[in-house]
């Protein structure tokens, strides 16, 4: 199988790389792209000789493509967004790994779709933010969509056997998103004030990227999820429940009609969802170690506590919403992590931010790719000037 990897020096790409390198026979890397990570690229690239890597500028093209030639690497340079979308399409290509963090992602993975390709998506935030045109593009291209996020890639696992989207017709009552509860699941709530960047991205079970990590401090991250489900399964909102599972054992469960409840379980290590991704109907190894399940001990669980994280109240509130809100949501999220992770904004400001800027933004409906990057404008525009009113007066 031949395969593009978009992010490949991220959290998700290296993971996947790793689990690549165990199947040589298997898969071929055709393409990567790292946006300003150039070291990474360059050993990535002499490692696996694909015929083309992408970074973000045509400076950091230059040091990539002189860091290359030192290696003596035959892989052609690009830059730019329109590359990407390239290297996404590509006609020999099989598989794209869509593992861009943010909004930054949908354009690439939305071409990818457009081609036809076995999509294996990390990038949530390109379903939550153009789910219908993204889901319609999938259909019409006829491309097969594999979810990476942990949870959705459970439910897939746990779903009925060529679940074509009826969840009535398939006897499911319920999709059930496992949530870790994140590093802030028993700080006092006064004290959320005063967390750090570092304190937020320090996650119990999961290591990953810093604006995914914030995302599961605050469970907006469970918020897109949520999102993510409904145009994955086409699951109404009212039959998405989360629940708190502190240790991320569990990755998420499918409730039927006649009472059974399936799940499926893993350690939490990305490389389990990417391989079966990357492998699926068949199975592999992922190098991931086997479940003791005797060592682990316990598993819990609780309802979340909408007080401690209105972020994933405001999720489902824009999901019901429809039209431009879960963009609008999305972008403003956007904006508030990097403002958290900057100093500029305390914590419980991430949510008071995204309710502020769901409240300005007028509702609008959305049918193509267009109206989708309006409403990522509108909301970045909107979180941005209502940042100056929240954020640290000192900056
Ligand atoms: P990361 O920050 O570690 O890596 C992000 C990648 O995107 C890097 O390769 C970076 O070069 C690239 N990138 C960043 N900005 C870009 C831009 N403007 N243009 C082009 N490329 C850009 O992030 P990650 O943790 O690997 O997460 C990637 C995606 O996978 C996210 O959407 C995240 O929500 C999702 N995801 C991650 C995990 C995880 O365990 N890390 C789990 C589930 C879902
Ligand atoms: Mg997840």
């Amino acid at each position: 199988m031949k395969l593009t990897i978009l992010g490949a020096t991220g959290s998700i790409g290296v993971s996947t790389l790793d689990v690549v390198a165990r199947h040589p026979d298997r898969f071929e890397v055709v393409a990567l792209s790292g946006h300003r990570q150039v070291e990474v690229l360059a050993a990535q690239c002499s490692k696996f000789r694909p015929s083309c890597a992408v970074v973000g500028s045509g400076e950091d093209a230059k040091r990539l493509a002189a860091l290359l030639k030192k290696t003596g690497t035959p892989t052609e340079v690009l830059h730019g967004e329109q590359a990407l979308i390239q290297i996404a399409s590509l006609p020999e290509v099989d598989a794209v790994m869509a593992a861009i963090v943010g909004a930054a992602g949908l354009q690439p993975t939305l071409a990818a779709a457009s081609a036809g390709k076995r999509i294996l998506l990390a990038n949530k935030e390109a379903l939550v933010m153009a789910g219908a045109v993204f889901m319609g593009a999938v259909r019409r291209a006829g491309a097969l969509l594999l979810p990476i996020d942990s949870e959705h890639n459970a439910v897939f696992q746990s779903m009925p056997h060529n679940y074509a989207g009826d969840m009535t017709r398939g006897g499911v009552r319920r999709v059930l998103l496992t949530a870790s509860g994140g590093p802030f699941r028993c700080t006092p709530l006064e004290q959320l004030l005063g967390v750090t960047p570092e304190q937020a991205v320090a996650h119990p079970n999961w290591s990953m990227g810093r604006k995914i990590s914030v995302d599961s401090a605050t469970m907006m991250n469970k918020g897109l999820e949520v999102i993510e489900a409904h145009w994955l399964f086409n699951a109404p909102a009212d039959r998405i429940e989360v629940v708190i599972h502190p240790q991320s054992v569990i990755h998420s469960l499918v409730d039927y009609e006649d009472g059974s409840v399936l799940a499926q379980l893993g350690n939490p290590d990305m490389r389990t969802p990417i391989a079966h991704a990357l492998a699926w109907p068949e199975r592999i190894d992922s190098g991931v170690a086997a479940l003791d399940l005797c060592a682990i001990g316990q598993l819990n669980f609780e309802r979340p506590d909408l007080e401690r994280f209105p972020c994933l109240e405001l999720a489902y509130r824009a999901l019901r919403a429809e039209g431009n809100a879960a963009a609008v949501l999305n972008a403003a999220n956007e904006i508030a992590v990097s403002a958290f992770l900057d100093g500029y904004l305390p914590f419980p400001g991430i949510g008071d931010l995204i309710a502020a800027t769901l409240d300005v933004v007028p509702q609008a409906s959305v049918s193509d790719l267009d109206g989708v990057l309006e409403a990522d404008r509108q909301g970045r525009d909107v979180a941005t000037a209502l940042l100056k009113r929240l954020g640290k007066p000192s900056g």
